[in-house]
């Protein structure tokens, strides 16, 4: 599943690829997505120039004068970019975006979700702060950007306080830090040396200040090496990502630790597999 990283990467891409680029058009497979297309809005668009594009918690915002196009990967989502306007769609491709750079040239992109829990919304700049999309992409929602610099062991353990909850699920939940899924949770957790069932509030500020900068890190490790090479991500070239071959715990069970060589566990935790040592994670 496409997590912080990827995301980041697919933004990355993106901007290279249609940064001052002019929107000329769309083509969708009319194939149901996780939200209702915003045909109408799009059609809109067309003639407009991109903005910008960047990307919050999971979503990859393109930015228009009149407002924001965000995409979410879902569970099997990706772009690509494609080089010829009659390219046939695929079973699986649900969106093809036109754009036209500064030089006349054609860009062309193609957004491709199997299981089609991606979503394409589209976030009126007049009506953006009243929406729940608009509160989450407007930093409304109580959790930070793991890479804004509030991010840290301080503002973890004063979130923490009254959490009963475990720490893995709280780390997921959004509410303390936005972007962190399962893969990362788990990866954050090994490095940091903390059980993914210690309660939130059990959690002592100087790990927490570890478990920050374990977070900060393995995203950023992992963007820096184009995303994992997990459900299939590719970057925008095609070209799948190498952070898959990483991991320490994930998808690892019953594998020696790095560290101390016993098995990787797996357990279920808010239905999600959850791998940890059971001798460095505490
Ligand atoms: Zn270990």
């Amino acid at each position: 599943m496409p997590e912080l990283p990827e995301v980041e990467v697919t933004a990355r891409a993106l901007r290279q690829a249609i940064s001052g680029c002019v929107f000329q058009g769309f083509r969708y497979s009319g194939k149901r997505l996780r939200h209702a297309f915003p045909r109408a809005a799009l059609g809109r668009l067309i003639g407009t120039p991109v903005l910008s594009i960047s990307r919050r918690a999971k979503y990859v915002l393109l930015e228009f004068e009149p407002g924001w196009i965000a995409v979410h990967l879902g569970m099997s989502g990706s772009m690509e970019q494609v080089r010829c306007r009659d390219h046939a769609l695929g079973l699986h491709d649900h969106v093809m975006l036109e754009f036209e750079s500064v030089k006349g040239e054609s860009r062309l992109l193609v957004f491709n979700d199997p299981r089609r829990f991606g979503s394409w919304q589209w976030l009126d700049r007049r009506r953006a702060e009243k929406s729940d999309l608009g509160a989450l992409l407007g930093g409304a929602s109580s959790g930070l950007e793991p890479f804004d610099s509030r991010f840290n062991g301080q503002w973890m353990a004063e979130s923490a306080r009254s959490r009963r909850v475990g720490i893995k699920q709280w780390l997921m939940s959004g509410s303390v830090v936005v972007g962190v899924g399962n893969i990362y949770a788990c990866e954050s957790l090994f490095e940091a040396g903390i059980h993914p069932l210690r309660k939130a509030s059990a959690i002592s500020r100087a790990r927490y200040d570890y478990l920050a900068n374990a977070v900060r890190r393995i995203l950023q490790a992992a963007i820096d090496s184009g995303g994992s090479t997990i459900q299939n991500f590719a970057g925008l070239d095609g070209e799948a990502g190498r952070y898959g071959q990483k991991h320490c715990v994930y998808g690892r069970e019953g594998e020696p630790c790095p560290r101390c060589s016993r098995p990787i566990r797996r357990v279920i935790i808010g239905q999600r597999s959850t791998f940890f040592c059971h001798g460095c994670q505490r």
